[in-house]
C-alpha cells in the first residue's frame, strides 16, 4: 500500500491534515486546528478520522496553528511518535501551541462560570498537552536529507513563508517501488522584507501544493507599502487611530521591520504605535534570534540596527491594563494587534473604541476565513456586534491584499514549473474557487491536476 488520504485543508484553507500510507506505516503530515465560525471550530472536537496511537511519525510543514495546532490533541489522544519539524518550527511551537493550550482552558472555564443550560465543557487540550506535544518533536535543518523510518527518507527545504516553514520532500519505497513526493506546505512569496525566496525543487511523482490565492495574483510588494503610507497619511489628516489586526508570526514581523525601513518617510515620529499583542511580542523576540533564517538584506538590516523590532517609539504592552490604556488616545496611534482575522485578542477593545470613528482606519493585512469578523469587515458589513453591544463601522476599512505571506497565482505557477517533468499535483488549502482556477491554469501547462475532497484517497502507486 502507498497511499495518501486527505483529512482536511481540502477545500477550505485552515485544518491542514494528511495521511500517509506505507505499507503497514502511517505518517501524518501536518495535524492543524480548523479556523472560522463556530460551527466550523465544533469539528475539531470531533473524533480523528484514524487512529492517533497507531501513527508512527508526525511531519510538521510550519508552525502556523492551522496546521500545527491539534498536535496537542493527537498527543493527549494516545500518539507516542516523534513530530519531525524544522527547529524553529518547534521553536514557534513552544510558544503558540502553549497560547493556543490557554486560550482553550479560558474558553472552557468562561463556559462553565456561565453555568446555567450551558453544558460543561473540557478545554480541546491544556497546557500540559501542549508541553507534552512540543517534547516530541524532533528538530531539523533544512537540506538535510535523513531517513525516518524504513522506506522513507525526508528532507525539509525552505518555503520562505515564516521562520522554519518546510517544503516537505520524501522519498518512499515499497517493496520495489520508489516514489517522490513533494508537499509544498505554505508556500512563501518572492522578495518577501524577513524571509527567503520559496526553495525550488527539481523532481517529484507527484506535488501536493497549496491554493490560498490560486485564483489571484498580489500587487507587487513596493505599491502595497506605498498604499500603507499613504492609509497612514490620510489616518493622520483625519484625525483619527489606525488599528491593523495582525497575525503574530510573520506578519507583525514584516511589519515592524518595514515601518522601521519608512520610519522617517511615513512620518511615523509623530505617532504613538503601539504592538498589543502578548503572542506576537513572543514571537517577535524569537524571530530576532533566528537571523541565520533570513533573506540576507533583512540579516545585514538587522545586523546594522541590532533591534529590528523596536522603532523609538514603540511601545510593547503586556498587561490587559497598558491595553486599555491605549484607549485614552483618540488620534495618531498605529495600533498593531492580535487576533489578525478579529475573532478574538485584544483588537476586540480596540474596535469597540474605534470603529464607529469616521475618522479612524482599519487596515487588514492578511487572508481572512470565511465566517470570522475580519472577513465580515473586509466585505463591508456596516455594522458588527463586539460582546452585548452592535456598533456602526464608519471607520474606513482597506484591505492591502498584497502583503500576503502565500504565493500568488502566479508565483504558484512558476513554482510548479521548476519541476521539469510535469509531475501530477493535487490541490489543496484553498477554497475551492481558489483551485479551480489554479486547477485550470495548471491544466493549461498539460498537468494532471486533483483537487481531493475530505476522506479522499490517493493511490500512488498509480501514480508514475
Ligand atoms: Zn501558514
Ligand atoms: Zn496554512
Amino acid at each position: 500500500m502507498l497511499e495518501i488520504q486527505f483529512f482536511g485543508a481540502t477545500a477550505e484553507v485552515t485544518g491542514s491534515c494528511s495521511l500517509l500510507r506505507v505499507g503497514d506505516l502511517q505518517i501524518l503530515i501536518d495535524c492543524g486546528l480548523i479556523q472560522g465560525s463556530a460551527e466550523e471550530e465544533a469539528r475539531n472536537r470531533a473524533p480523528f478520522p484514524f487512529e492517533p496511537k497507531e501513527i508512527d511519525a508526525i511531519i510538521l510543514t510550519h508552525a502556523h496553528i492551522d496546521h500545527s495546532g491539534r498536535l496537542p490533541l493527537l498527543v493527549s489522544s494516545g500518539f507516542r511518535g516523534p513530530i519531525y519539524a524544522h527547529y524553529a518550527s518547534r521553536n514557534l511551537c513552544r510558544i503558540m501551541l502553549n497560547d493556543s493550550a490557554r486560550i482553550n482552558e479560558q474558553k472552557a472555564e468562561r463556559a462553565g462560570r456561565q453555568g446555567g443550560e450551558q453544558p460543561a465543557i473540557t478545554p480541546l487540550y491544556t497546557v500540559k498537552d501542549a508541553d507534552q506535544a512540543v517534547h516530541a518533536f524532533h528538530p531539523l535543518g533544512y537540506d538535510d536529507r535523513r531517513k525516518i523510518l524504513p522506506g522513507v527518507e525526508l528532507c525539509l527545504r525552505d518555503a520562505g513563508h515564516i521562520l522554519g516553514s518546510s517544503i516537505i520532500e520524501l522519498w518512499l519505497q515499497f517493496g520495489t517501488t520508489r516514489r517522490k513526493l513533494v508537499f509544498s506546505g505554505d508556500l512563501g512569496r518572492r522578495r518577501a522584507p524577513v524571509m527567503c525566496n520559496p526553495a525550488r525543487l527539481a523532481e517529484a511523482d507527484l506535488v501536493v501544493m497549496e491554493s490560498t490565492y490560486g485564483d489571484r495574483n498580489h500587487p507587487s510588494w513596493e505599491s502595497s507599502w506605498d498604499e500603507l503610507g499613504s492609509i497612514l497619511h490620510q489616518t493622520a489628516e483625519d484625525g483619527g487611530n489606525l488599528l491593523i489586526p495582525s497575525f503574530a508570526v510573520g506578519r507583525t514581523q514584516d511589519l515592524l521591520y518595514t515601518l522601521n525601513r519608512h520610519y522617517r518617510d511615513w512620518g511615523l515620529d509623530h505617532w504613538k504605535i503601539f504592538l498589543d499583542s502578548p503572542l506576537a511580542t513572543k514571537v517577535s523576540e524569537l524571530y530576532s534570534h533566528h537571523l541565520e533564517l533570513y533573506n540576507p538584506e533583512a540579516a545585514q538590516c538587522w545586523r546594522q540596527s541590532r533591534s529590528p523590532f523596536i522603532l523609538p517609539n514603540l511601545r510593547v504592552t503586556r498587561t490587559a491594563e497598558e491595553s486599555m490604556e491605549i484607549n485614552q488616545i483618540h488620534s495618531r496611534a498605529l495600533i498593531i494587534a492580535g487576533s489578525g482575522m478579529c475573532d478574538g485578542g485584544r483588537i476586540r477593545h480596540h474596535l469597540r473604541h474605534n470603529v464607529w470613528r469616521r475618522e479612524c482606519h482599519l487596515a487588514m493585512v492578511g487572508f481572512q476565513v470565511q465566517g470570522t469578523l475580519g472577513r465580515a469587515l473586509v466585505d463591508g458589513v456596516r455594522s458588527i456586534s463586539l460582546g452585548e453591544r452592535q456598533f456602526e463601522v464608519a471607520a474606513r476599512v482597506h484591505t492591502i491584499g498584497g502583503l500576503s505571506a502565500h504565493a500568488d497565482q502566479q508565483e504558484l505557477i512558476r513554482w510548479y514549473q521548476t519541476f521539469p517533468a510535469g509531475p501530477a499535483v493535487s490541490l489543496i488549502h484553498g477554497e475551492e474557487e481558489a483551485r479551480r482556477a489554479l486547477q485550470q491554469q495548471l491544466e493549461r501547462l498539460r498537468a494532471r491536476v486533483s483537487c481531493p475532497q475530505y476522506g479522499e484517497v490517493l493511490d500512488l502507486l498509480a501514480h508514475e
